[in-house]
């Protein structure tokens, strides 16, 4: 089961990075915090499924949600996914945004619609990132770009996406933006 207590208590802001394991996640986030201190590990029963709580300066923290999607994982460990991470959209008070981590070549997977679901319903701010953008031409990169926004646009309004890549380096500006416009968005909204 979820457990709140486990959590640091909800302060400064927080941007939590979500997605299918292997789409990217880890390597996007080393490319945009660097070897910055791992400030919180949240140790939660059941497996690895682990919320990791990276220190963004003293302002606000990057969240580390558990991947999704593993191959023949046990119903039980898919469940507790479900509970651990629904429940931490549902209710974080500190939750600014969301960045929902896609490889750019297979976006928009069921687990990924089941996610965008509820943190609309959640009304969350999301970003999504495509990543591994280099494995694409630039013109099949620019299509899925294109064809994410435009469903995005009927299935989370006011979602965003953008292109990435790790490995190149690409759209790292872009991405530390909107992370840092969530925050100041959430800080707005409960000043002090
Ligand atoms: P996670 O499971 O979502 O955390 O995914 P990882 O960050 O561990 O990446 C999964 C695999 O994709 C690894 O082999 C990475 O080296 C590779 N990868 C991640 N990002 C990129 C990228 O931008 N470009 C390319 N070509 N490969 C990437």
């Amino acid at each position: 089961m979820h457990d709140p207590a486990k959590l640091p208590a909800p302060g400064v802001p927080e941007v939590a990075f979500a997605g299918r394991s292997n789409a990217g996640k880890s390597s996007a986030i080393n490319a945009l915090v660097g070897r910055r201190r791992l400030a919180f590990v949240s140790k939660t029963p059941g497996r690895t499924q682990l919320i990791n709580f990276f220190s963004l300066g003293s302002t606000s923290y990057l969240v580390d949600l558990p991947g999704y999607g593993y191959a023949g994982v046990p119903a039980e460990v898919r469940q507790h996914w479900e509970e651990l991470v629904g429940g931490y959209v549902a209710t974080r008070s500190s939750l600014a945004g969301v960045v929902v981590v896609m490889d750019s070549r297979h976006p928009l997977m069921p687990l990924d619609r089941e996610l965008l679901a509820w943190l609309r319903e959640a009304g969350r701010p999301v970003h999504v990132l495509l990543t591994k953008a280099d494995k694409l031409s630039r013109q099949a990169a620019t299509a899925t770009l294109q064809r994410v926004r435009r469903e995005l646009a009927s299935e989370h309004v006011g979602a965003t996406a953008q292109l990435f890549s790790s490995m190149k380096r690409e759209g790292l500006e872009e991405a530390q933006e909107v992370v840092e416009g969530f925050c100041r968005a959430a800080q707005k909204q409960s000043p002090g």
